[in-house]
């Protein structure tokens, strides 16, 4: 935003006047001249990190071995870097030796890309030592010096120079990408969250299915490893899988596509997406995801088709999966089961549908396939299961028409885990419409269903 260009203006403009240079750098020029929304500005200085301290004191010491300091202005923050030059990668990662230099064009040269190798003063005059602004015109992307030895100081820029490629839809220059596949087997030293962290700009980016592409051709991630246990070959088949996943807006649904498309179980996927460090909450979401997936195909393969209330007992299935495990995770199956259709060979022609409740005048099509016949295509199951799930009068037990405390109090009983079995049979019974959402009723029903336990 201007407001933030402003303030990293006002940053700058009190390093000059302290004697020193001072430059946007990086990401944020990349990204402004690409005409990409900009996120932050890293700023690099002649300064040392204790006289930018000096210069400005709502700071923070961020990491002042590294020459950094973290700049408060406006309610921004800027990170602001002295010039300095590194040395000695013994672990692949992290430099052993930073040193301070005068040079700005020293410090544009220890950058990774030339894309990245870039920076400006007030003026707006660019200063581009390595042909950054031509490798933006020509969409691609290229190591700062040799691509082997720069990948080989540090493995990370091996995926962030896929990230980028996928991100920005960039090509990689050749001596880049030969340079990357001579070191790929060094990424095994980087950390499993920087490497999720990157994977993650690919997965949730633009142009996810040209990351996942490089991904599998660069080899990049350790094949059939622990915590990426799959073989070249189940990529491949899974990226097939997988052509609907830019067109998804919801980054979870993405990471449930991909890893329903790698045939992980909502077990295995919780394990994985924990063994990767997501957050809890993502996790848990794409999680129920498929959990939702693993219910309904449950309920798919044991019902016959032809027996007589069949599709009355999917349905009452599907709502009871529906309840377990949330309706954002049913609309994120429903989602993606139009998405795998999408990635399908060709469209199957929908037949008409009945409406959703029970007792409708037209009979829905058999959902299970008999034997011998084709399943029936995925877009017309997430049209029956979405108007099923339409026509639900409530989804949670807030909604039901009774309380706990008013059922125990009727059936004369403490409270106890009986509580709890007792509400979700009522409130199955009620969102499935076989009984009202009517206290009296809702009443009634839980004691029958109370004497039929007894
Ligand atoms: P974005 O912030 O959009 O992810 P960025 O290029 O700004 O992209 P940052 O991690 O913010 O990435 O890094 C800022 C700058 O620091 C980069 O533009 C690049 O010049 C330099 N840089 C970052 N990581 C590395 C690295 N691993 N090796 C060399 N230079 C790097
Ligand atoms: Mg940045």
């Amino acid at each position: 935003s201007s407001g933030m260009a402003e303030a990293a203006g006002t940053v700058i403009t009190g390093l000059l006047a302290g004697g020193h240079e001072a430059y946007f750098v990086g990401g944020c020029l990349r990204d402004e001249l690409l005409g990409r929304p900009v996120h932050d500005m890293d700023l690099t200085t002649s300064a040392l990190p204790e006289e930018v301290m000096a210069l400005f004191p709502r700071c923070v010491p961020t990491g002042l071995a590294h020459g950094t300091v973290t700049v408060l202005q406006n309610g921004y923050s800027f990170e602001v870097t002295t010039y300095r030059t590194e040395s000695g990668y013994a672990d692949h990662r992290r430099p052993e030796h930073v040193f301070f230099v005068s040079d700005v064009k020293e410090d544009l040269r220890r950058r990774d890309f030339t894309i990245n190798a870039m920076c400006s003063g007030l003026n707006g005059a660019l200063i581009d030592p390595f042909g950054g602004e031509r490798d933006l015109q020509l969409r691609r992307i290229r190591c700062v010096g040799l691509a082997e030895e720069r990948f080989g100081e540090d493995a990370l820029r091996m995926l962030r120079c896929v990230r980028f490629a996928s991100v920005l839809d960039f090509a990689i220059a050749k001596n880049t990408w030969r340079g990357l596949m001579r070191q790929r087997d060094k990424l095994a030293h980087i950390a499993v969250e920087r490497v999720r962290a990157e994977v993650e700009c690919i997965v949730e980016g633009p142009h996810p299915q040209r990351g996942l592409a490089l991904l599998l051709r660069s080899g990049l991630l350790p094949r059939g490893k622990a915590p990426f246990p799959w073989t070249g070959s189940d990529l491949a088949a899974a990226a097939a899988r997988t052509a609907g996943l830019g067109n998804l807006q919801d980054a979870r649904l993405r990471w449930a596509l991909l890893l329903h498309a790698l045939g992980s179980s909502a077990a295995a996927a919780d394990e994985l997406l924990r063994a990767w460090t997501f957050p809890g909450a993502t996790r848990s979401s794409v999680v129920a995801v498929l959990r939702v997936r693993e219910a309904w195909d449950a309920a798919l393969s044991s019902v016959a088709p032809d027996a007589p209330g069949a599709t009355e007992g999917l349905r009452r299935r599907w709502i009871a999966a529906v309840l377990a495990h949330g309706q954002s995770a049913a609309e994120g199956w429903l989602t993606l089961l139009a998405a795998a259709e999408d990635a399908a060979a060709g469209p199957v022609p929908a037949p008409d549908l009945a409406q959703g409740s029970a007792g409708a005048a037209t009979a829905p099509p058999a959902l299970s396939p008999a034997a011998g016949q084709q399943p029936v295509s995925a877009t017309v199951q997430a049209r029956l299961l979405r108007s099923w799930t339409a026509a639900m009068p409530l989804r949670s037990l807030a909604e039901l028409a009774v309380t706990g405390h008013e059922l125990a109090e009727l059936l004369q009983k403490r409270p106890g885990p009986w509580l709890g079995v007792l509400l979700n049979k009522l409130l199955l019974a009620a969102a499935a419409g076989v009984i009202a959402n009517d206290k009296q009723l809702l009443l009634q029903e839980a004691q029958r269903m109370d004497r039929d336990e007894e």
